[in-house]
């Protein structure tokens, strides 16, 4: 592999998101590694795939920025195995990389856990589907098109759930959906203001919750999200 190709710059990115903190768990890392970025973003974008920065892939909507997948996936505590739900696929790249922690491509099958990832935008459910499907992903990840701000009963209860888009409140369905001792990481609050928190679902079924920092996502646009009008 010669200098400056994507494997390379992903090295390079992922070094740096440990260096800066964002990256701490070899789990994480290993996942980082392995996932190409560069198959989930625009063909026009692709050498822009290991930039710290979110990128535009279309319908209004934008692939996250690497730290804040980094971030998120860490504070998830996922572990091989789990059945975890993400609510808006977007690209497909962060359920990719849920993938490779739940389900890591050296585990044997029958020890694998599974990503159910929900997109409101059908183009974007097809996008993240074919993405995930070059990238090998496809038997890991299931893409569901929907409303996730109320969850998907089908597969449910999950060990964790990740939201990528900023919720008015937390919503129920998604509390009714976690495992007793699940967690999930969603933002939450408006275009101004929103925070990321963590909500711990303790064994005996009480919920806690703590904002971890500030942080900017597009909204989550549904019946328990924001209405798209009052955002
Ligand atoms: N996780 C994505 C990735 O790795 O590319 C990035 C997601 S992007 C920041 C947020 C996504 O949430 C958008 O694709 C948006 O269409 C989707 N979204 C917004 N509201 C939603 C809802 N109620 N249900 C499902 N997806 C939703």
């Amino acid at each position: 592999m010669h200098l400056g190709s994507f494997e390379e710059k992903r090295r390079r990115l992922v070094e740096k998101l440990e260096r800066e903190g964002y990256i701490r768990s070899e789990r994480v890392k290993k996942a980082m590694l392995r996932v190409p970025r560069e198959l989930f973003v625009p063909e026009e974008l692709r050498h822009m795939a290991y930039e710290d920065t979110p990128l535009p892939i279309g319908h209004g909507q934008t692939i996250s920025a690497p730290h804040m997948v980094a971030m998120m996936t860490e504070l998830a505590e996922l572990e091989p195995g789990m059945r975890v739900l993400e609510v808006g696929a977007g690209s497909g790249y962060h359920a990719a990389v849920i993938a490779e922690v739940v389900a890591p491509s050296g585990l044997p099958r029958d020890q694998w856990g599974h990503v159910y990832t929900v997109e409101r935008v059908p183009e974007l459910a097809e996008y993240a589907r074919r993405n995930l499907e070059r990238a090998g992903y496809a038997d890991r990840v299931t893409v569901i098109v929907g409303d996730g701000s109320k969850g998907y009963p089908p597969a449910a209860p999950y060990d964790r759930i990740i939201v990528t888009a900023a919720a008015p409140e937390i919503p129920g369905p998604l509390i009714e959906q976690l495992k007793p001792g699940g967690r999930m990481v969603i933002p939450v609050g408006d275009r101004y203001m929103q925070y990321l928190y963590v909500v711990d679902k303790l064994p005996d079924g009480r919920i806690k919750t703590r904002s971890v920092t500030p942080c900017l996502f597009v909204p989550l646009i549904g019946e328990h999200g924001w209405r798209e009008y009052e955002y």
